[in-house]
């Protein structure tokens, strides 16, 4: 499918006035949209929520749109748990989905009465000690399966080679641990494939799930109150790509529960979600200006964002589709390299793309950073981390975090014997 850019050279211009590039845009109708399909894909559950996956998108203006559309926050550490508490999200409304936690972090959203997702068996002493024995009523215990994680002939990923979650006999033992401490319900939680784009990947992980709910519901008499399916619904990156259709997904877990769990009479268990990526990717783009062209054994265009406004490419080589801003219609002609300024080769946002004639001054979008964008971020180079900028519905739009400034950067050194100018 043709992706098309959100925004319009005409609307980029206007922003661009205020708000110098590079910067990271948000659609808010999109945002609110999709969180309500995924709501109306699993409406047959009638427990479902969805812990948006901070990490992916950790501004607390973003948070707060997601809230009101009934997401709750999916935290893994103190600054996320702060970011939560910050925009009102407390309580069950918190997954604290976190691995080799510090005591501090476990402290604060055992304050703020988060779901606690122990990532290991060894946990549960962590907890029991932090808490004095007064243990949650409710934990969720991340799995891990082992082995392979296969759809039909395709292995999807090595859970054996994750260091997430726990085995099934730890599960067991730890669900014990808890029940003579006081826990009363049990959440699982497993997260087994990234960025999948088939309808499949959710509805086999819950029938997994589903599964091993009995297994310890058989082992332990422990009440299972939650399945938590993670994240790793994906998003097609690549105009060619196929989308997942979210209503097929609830319908294939919804399937698999009637099938499994039902009979068993498990049919009080709630479905969450830890999803960043297939709520806010699509919905944010990278918007850069060209400031150079060079010719050499290839053509570069440099622009003034860099891998350390969008770090994916650099660090796994992925494709971000590149809108020109007012060339949306114009050939394919030209084969550029497309670069940031780092002094690292891998600083290329596509390499060898057809992509209309480029000109000093053009508007560039790259698509598909709303999630693990602006949030993977980082210093390199000296480089500062970039604005974002929310487009409302109505088209109008709001700075939701300023560009870093110089000051921002030698901030750390405050105190200390060095001055340094702006
Ligand atoms: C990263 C992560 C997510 C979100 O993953 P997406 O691929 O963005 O959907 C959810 N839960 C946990 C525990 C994670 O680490």
């Amino acid at each position: 499918m043709k992706k098309t850019s959100f925004l319009t050279l005409e609307k980029a211009r206007q922003i661009i006035r205020e708000i110098p590039t590079p910067f990271h845009i948000y659609d808010e109708a999109g945002i609110r949209q999709r969180a309500r399909d995924l709501k109306a894909a699993f409406c047959w559950n009638p427990g479902f929520k969805e812990y948006f996956a901070v990490k992916a998108t950790p501004n607390p203006y973003i948070l707060q749109i997601l809230k009101e559309e009934g997401c709750g926050c999916d935290c893994a550490s103190y600054t996320e748990l702060l970011l939560a508490e910050a925009v009102g999200v407390t309580g069950h409304e918190i997954m604290f989905s976190s691995n080799v936690t510090p005591e501090e972090d476990m402290r604060k959203a055992l304050e703020l009465g988060a779901y606690i997702n122990l990532d290991d068996a060894t946990h549960v002493e962590f907890l029991e000690r932090i808490t004095h024995g007064k243990v949650p009523e409710t934990v969720c215990l991340r799995y891990n399966p082992g082995g392979s994680f296969s759809l039909g002939n395709t292995i999807m990923d090595m859970p054996r080679d994750a260091k997430y979650g726990m085995t099934e006999d730890q599960m067991a033992g730890a669900i014990n641990r808890l029940m003579a401490l006081g826990t009363k319900h049990f959440g699982i939680h497993a997260f087994l494939a990234s960025n999948t784009t088939t309808n499949e990947y959710y509805p086999q992980l819950a029938a997994n799930l589903f599964r091993l709910a009995i297994r310890l519901r058989n082992a332990t008499g422990a009440h299972i109150s939650f399945i938590n399916l993670s994240g790793g619904v994906g998003v097609d990156y690549r105009p060619e790509q196929p989308c997942c259709d979210i209503m097929a997904i609830g319908a294939g877990v919804q399937r698999e529960y009637n099938n499994i769990l039902v009979p068993q009479g498990m049919d009080d268990i709630a479905i969450y979600t830890e999803l960043g990526r297939f709520m806010l990717a699509p919905f944010g783009h990278l918007v850069s200006t060209v400031l150079h062209q060079k010719h050499i054994y290839r053509e570069y265009i440099g622009l003034d964002a860099c891998a350390a406004n969008l770090m994916r490419p650099a660090m796994y080589g992925s494709y971000h589709h590149i809108t020109v801003l007012g060339k949306e219609d114009a050939i394919l002609d030209h084969v550029y390299d497309v670069t940031g300024g780092l002094c690292e080769n891998n600083d290329k946002f596509a390499i060898e793309r057809s992509l209309p004639e480029i000109e000093v001054g053009d508007i560039l979008v790259l698509h598909d950073t709303g999630a693990h964008g602006f949030s993977m971020g980082y210093n390199y180079n000296g480089k500062l981390r970039s604005a974002e900028v929310l487009l409302k519905p109505d088209g109008s739009f709001q700075l939701i975090r300023r560009a870093e400034t110089p000051r921002d950067y030698f901030a750390t050194f405050d105190g200390t014997e060095f001055h340094f100018s702006d």
